[in-house]
């Protein structure tokens, strides 16, 4: 049905405990395959298998993938007519469904309830499964209220088994999500959190947008992804010059009229190469399995939130970029921002130790997957040797006498001006504003010549980074020293710092990066055969009003372009050819292989 040779990673165990009958709880990354866990079993099962899920804008595409692959399905929700709804709930009473997809305040209506009471002893319910477990908790983003009613399901219905799937890493909302819905009998499947296709990067900024610009020229010139900014201003404007620029770039985020929110992340959906601009308003529930890339424009807020924005890129397993520019300035408004909001103190120190776990990551010169692995508790083996550390392995050096310059700079300019400045009077830079504040007369103007500009910028924002110095409010944004600068000052401990990459050479490792990023569609873009395959596919798609993965994804035109299958019987050994889709596109894709031959 599903076109697979094989199962992936914990799939097989899964589904044969939850066919036999057991409970589950699934913690698999985004694009693991959490789906083929309760789809599989529900089929095998007699009976309908209810899938409860908070997404109600991919209710349709999911159905319609589904049936794609001959599965008899439809969903619930409050988008949909009365008309429509009665219908469906007619069709589930007389046994017609092997999979029903209902959002939650839709099941917990005593009529639904009372429905499934049914619905159980006519055709049989085959399994409950509840998608986006984690919104059970009360601490992450995605609370839903209704989710913690869900143990009405256990109650009413013990005999039928329930598996409850997420791809929240973290053991708090681990042990909300068993506690909250009465799992404490489910058999836990933890799967790696790695996301061995996601290639890291972090970028220091200097020209964001023309560094955004060279990223998607090079290695993204026809592909869908997104790009997260931190604010509605800066995503419009974001957007905007993108679009000046040639790009398909829309933006996203809450601040836009509902309607245009859902045509913008329609066409981000349903067709190719679409770029999206977008705040964290965008994302939970984007199961779009094609994209290509993920880049930050700004930091994200914690490690989580880092690891789930970037984890919307390479669903399909086929490689993909997570990239981030970051900066002094950065550094400086996020912990503004964190300073002068109105969470209680408790709050703060955590939001705080957050983005400090964060900027560990991006100065950090070890492996990336290593790093972000290692924050969620896991160990990685060995280097993904596919980071941006690992490709261009990083220098550092010592930087003792460097700082305890930048950090008396700070001291004797006193405690309020930015890194520009600081910098200035380092190298001995008689600027309009350094004569004004009469600072070449200081015993640190000029003692840093060694060092250029950028060196010292890449100095203070390291300093800032590691809470060496802080940025002050009261002086708009001035640097200040912290406690943990003293004993450097006192030349009691040693610093060292990352060598910051330099310009040139990296110009050449990105040159030959850029070949090995396009390597699984190596010269597919210019192939006609390929654009060929993706205009049938769109053609399909478009006649049928679904997203073009919905007939097939890349990675199995990848394969029928790399194998040129010549009858129906190879065909049906492509990866994701399942046998409905054969009959159903099987001909089509083998005409076009047929037609570009000749
Ligand atoms: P998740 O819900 O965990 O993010 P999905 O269920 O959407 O992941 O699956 C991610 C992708 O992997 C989908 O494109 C799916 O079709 C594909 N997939 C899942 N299981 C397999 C498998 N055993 N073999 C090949 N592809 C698979």
């Amino acid at each position: 049905m599903f076109g697979y040779t094989a199962f992936r990673g914990e799939q097989q165990a899964i589904v044969e405990h939850v066919a036999l009958g057991g409970d589950a709880l699934v913690l698999m990354p985004t694009g693991g395959g959490k789906s083929l866990c309760y789809q599989i079993p529900a089929l095998l099962r007699s009976g309908v298998g209810i899938v409860v899920s908070p997404l109600i804008a991919l209710m349709q595409d999911q159905v319609d993938a589904l049936r794609q692959l001959g599965v008899k399905t439809a969903f619930l929700n409050s988008s949909m007519t009365a008309d429509a709804a009665r219908e469906v709930q007619g069709r589930l009473l007389r046994g017609e469904f092997d999979l029903l997809y209902v959002a939650p305040e839709r099941l917990l209506m005593p009529s639904f309830l009372s429905l499934l009471e049914q619905v159980q002893e006519d055709s049989g319910l085959a399994l409950f499964a509840i998608d986006e477990a984690h919104c059970v908790s009360q601490w992450g983003h995605d609370f839903r209220p209704e989710y913690r009613a869900l143990t009405v399901l256990h109650e009413r219905f013990p005999t039928v088994p329930r598996i409850a799937l997420t791809a929240t890493a973290d053991t708090p909302t681990r042990g909300e999500i068993v506690e909250r819905l009465a799992l404490e009998q489910a058999r836990q499947f933890v799967s790696s959190f790695d996301r061995p296709n996601i290639r890291y990067r972090v970028t220091q900024k200097n020209n964001a947008r023309l560094q955004l610009q060279s990223f998607l020229e090079a290695e993204h010139p026809n592909d869908a992804g997104i790009v997260y900014c931190l604010s509605r201003k800066k995503v419009e404007e974001a957007a905007g010059w993108l679009k000046e620029q040639g790009w398909d770039a829309l933006p996203y985020h809450a601040g836009l009229d509902s309607a245009t929110r859902s045509a913008n992340q329609n066409r981000f959906l349903r067709e190719e190469g679409v770029v999206m601009v977008a705040t964290v308003a965008f994302g939970m529930g984007i199961d779009k399995p094609n994209v290509r890339f993920v880049a930050h424009l700004d930091l994200p807020k914690s490690m989580e939130g880092y690891y789930q924005e970037t984890g919307r890129a390479g669903r399909d397993g086929l490689p993909a970029n997570a990239w981030l520019a970051y900066g002094l300035g950065d550094v400086v408004s996020m912990r503004q921002m964190i300073d002068s909001g109105d969470a209680p103190e408790e709050r703060k120190r955590l939001e705080r130790q957050k983005l400090d776990a964060l900027l560990g990551y991006c100065e950090s010169t070890a492996c990336r997957h290593q790093t972000v692995l290692r924050y969620f508790g896991e160990e990685h083996p060995g280097n993904c040797s596919e980071c941006d550390n690992c490709l261009e392995p990083v220098d550092t050096w010592d930087a003792t006498q460097a700082a305890q310059m930048a950090l008396s700079c700070v001291y004797r300019t006193g405690q309020r001006f930015g890194a520009g400045h600081l910098s200035d009077v380092l190298i001995g830079k008689a600027t309009e504003r350094v004569e004004k504040f009469n600072h070449q007369r200081l015993s640190t103007f000029g003692i840093g010549k060694e060092l250029s500009a950028a060196q010292w910028s890449s100095v203070y924002r390291q300093l800032v980074a590691s809470g060496l110095l802080e940025s002050d409010i009261e002086a708009y944004g001035g640097l200040k020293l912290t406690e943990a600068a003293r004993p450097i000052l006192r030349g009691e401990q040693s610093v060292w710092l990352r060598r910051d990459a330099d310009p040139i050479k990296r110009k050449v490792q990105r040159a030959e990066r850029t070949a090995k990023a396009r390597e699984p569609f190596a010269g597919a873009n210019d192939d006609h055969l390929w654009l060929a395959l993706k205009a049938k596919r769109m053609e399909l798609a478009r006649e049928q009003g679904v997203p073009p993965y919905v007939i097939f994804h890349d990675s199995t035109l990848l394969e029928i372009l790399n194998h040129r299958p010549a009858t129906l019987e190879e065909m049906a050994q492509v990866s994701g050819v399942g046998q409905a889709k054969l009959a159903r596109y099987g001909d089509a894709f083998l005409g076009v292989l047929r037609d570009v031959a000749h």
